[in-house]
């Protein structure tokens, strides 16, 4: 199984002709989530074909109008479409109102039932396959990143010796495979005698953080992520403006990854003053090395669970037009 990074948009504060607003969707076991809503995300997710039906949960950092400013026109889609499952949006404080404002704008009422969110640091949701949590940022208002995190595996149920000790079929066999030791009729049985450790898998751990400058307390949360997405408005040359609006600049983002000590680092939402992302990737592999420039319509593949042994990396899918 796999887990797809698509990306919606790579701008910041306004779109150009290449690029869209920063969003990004994560797709995962035939489900997906999405991050950050923009003006013109629409079209984009069309280009993708990824259905809105199937979308449960959208995740929006803040509030500025760069991430925000297509939530009318997706609700007043999804409403058109006669969507009829609930839909959760997470958002900071305010989430409340904005939706209550995103429907007044577009003067309609939903087909379906919005769940509003306040986002609240720690888990989010919750899943026996995944959870998707949220982290504090460093910006000039509230602000969140996002980290999904896929379940691990702690090593294999070997059914046949189970069998074998007959060990009776059931809530048992559970308590083994979660790590509890067991008595049957006086005997007892640990679980290193039913579990192959060697077969344990770590789940991918893939963090998306937008709008920020630097900050210890998120960066300490970025311990263990496989993937990290990080913003990337400017380049050294413009660092105090960085510093000023609270944003990072491409070298910033490369010395994030290296102290959180991530496996590869995905730069996005970029100045429109910078059309190409060289620079930005130059910048950014001062520190670190395994950087990766989004485009629009990029799409990244990394597995679901890597074997404690191996380091397996992400791979670009090469979209048919
Ligand atoms: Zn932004
Ligand atoms: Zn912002």
């Amino acid at each position: 199984m796999s887990i797809q990074l698509t990306f919606l948009g790579t701008s910041c504060s306004t779109p150009t002709s290449e690029r869209n607003l920063s969003s990004m969707a994560l797709t995962f076991r035939g489900n997906w989530f999405l991050f950050d809503t923009p003006e013109g995300v629409q079209q984009r997710l069309m280009q993708t074909g990824m259905s809105y039906l199937k979308l449960e949960h959208i995740f929006i950092s803040h509030f500025h109008g760069d991430h925000t400013l297509g939530l009318p026109g997706l609700l007043a889609t999804m409403t058109i479409h006669e969507r009829q499952t609930d839909l959760h949006i997470w958002g900071p404080r305010e989430i409340f109102d904005k939706v209550k404002q995103a429907l007044a704008l577009g003067d309609f009422f939903p087909s379906f039932k919005i769940i509003p969110h306040e986002i609240q640091e720690g888990v989010l949701v919750s899943h026996k396959e995944y959870q998707i949590s949220a982290v504090e940022l460093n910006h000039s208002c509230k602000c969140y990143g996002f980290i999904f995190q896929a379940q691990s595996k702690e090593g294999e149920f070997q059914r046949a010796k189970a069998l074998k000790l007959k060990i009776p079929m059931g809530p048992l066999w559970g308590k083994l495979q979660k790590g509890e030791t067991i008595v049957v009729s006086g005997k007892k049985y640990t679980p290193e005698m039913v579990m192959d450790y060697s077969k344990a898998q770590r789940g991918a751990r893939i963090a998306y953080i937008m709008d920020t400058f630097p900050h210890t307390h998120y960066i300490d949360a970025l311990k263990g992520t496989d993937i990290l997405i990080h913003e990337s408005s400017f380049l050294e040359s413009e660092k105090e403006r960085a510093i000023e609006v609270r944003h990072s600049t491409a070298k910033m983002a490369g010395e994030i990854a290296k102290r959180a000590g991530v496996k590869q680092l995905i730069l996005t939402h970029f100045s429109p003053r910078y059309p190409n992302g060289n620079e930005m990737k130059k910048e950014a592999q001062m520190a670190f090395k395994n950087v990766v420039v989004a485009h629009d319509l990029m799409q990244m593949e990394t597995e679901e669970r890597y074997s404690t042994a191996s380091d397996k990396k992400t791979r670009e899918v090469k979209r048919k037009k």
